[in-house]
């Protein structure tokens, strides 16, 4: 198999540096949302970008608190609906898929979120993205619910939760491009494992 017929995802530097790009864009909207919210829409009024410190300092601890108790479950749990997405719509367009997530108890990370596919499958190009990109698109439409809860403490962890998730979605993002760039309508793409596929010329 020729190697350009391969895509999988490496750490290579440009990756990295669109990966970390991307997440320092998805926490640039998410902190300016805070301020924004902190201030009910209006950035006018305060001295330093309209942070009132004495409520919004007790908003702040608030905040953190909620940030320490809710990060690793939310996460956990958003984990699994990411991969559920993944394997919903492989499943709801006819292909066999599976998940699985590793979590590191001990030190409560996850180890590892993959959706795969059965061994035989090749998966049409236009699908392959579709499945790719559920997830984005589902957290990316949640971020929208957050301009509608009105109690702040509530609608910045959230925000925070989802911006963690949508951050998470890079790698989707970055095969997402690769995939656009390397194969057409007419190719498929077979699953290898570990995060890398064949293109499989149509
Ligand atoms: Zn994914």
């Amino acid at each position: 198999m020729k190697d350009n017929n391969r895509i999988k995802l490496k750490d290579n530097f440009k990756e990295k540096l669109f990966k970390n790009a991307y997440a320092v864009i998805i926490l640039a909207v998410g902190i300016s949302i805070i301020l924004l919210r902190a201030n009910n829409g209006s950035l006018n009024n305060h001295p330093f970008l309209g942070i009132r410190l004495d409520s919004d300092l007790v908003n702040l601890y608030g905040f953190l608190l909620i940030i320490l108790i809710i990060t690793i479950p939310g996460t956990i749990i958003l984990t699994y609906f990411h991969e559920l997405i993944h394997r919903s719509i492989a499943r709801k367009l006819g292909y066999i898929a599976n998940f699985e997530v590793v979590i590191n108890w001990k030190k409560l990370k996850i180890k590892e979120a993959v959706c795969h596919f059965g061994k035989e499958e090749t998966i049409q190009r236009n699908k392959f993205v579709l499945i790719l990109m559920g997830p984005l698109i589902t957290f990316f439409s949640l971020s929208f619910i957050i301009f509608f809860i009105e109690n702040f403490l509530l609608s910045v962890s959230a925000m925070f939760l989802i911006a963690l998730k949508l951050i998470g979605c890079s790698g989707d993002l970055l095969m997402f491009i690769q995939a656009m760039k390397k194969t057409s309508r007419e190719d498929s793409l077979k699953y290898d494992g570990n995060k890398s596929f064949t293109i499989i010329k149509g």
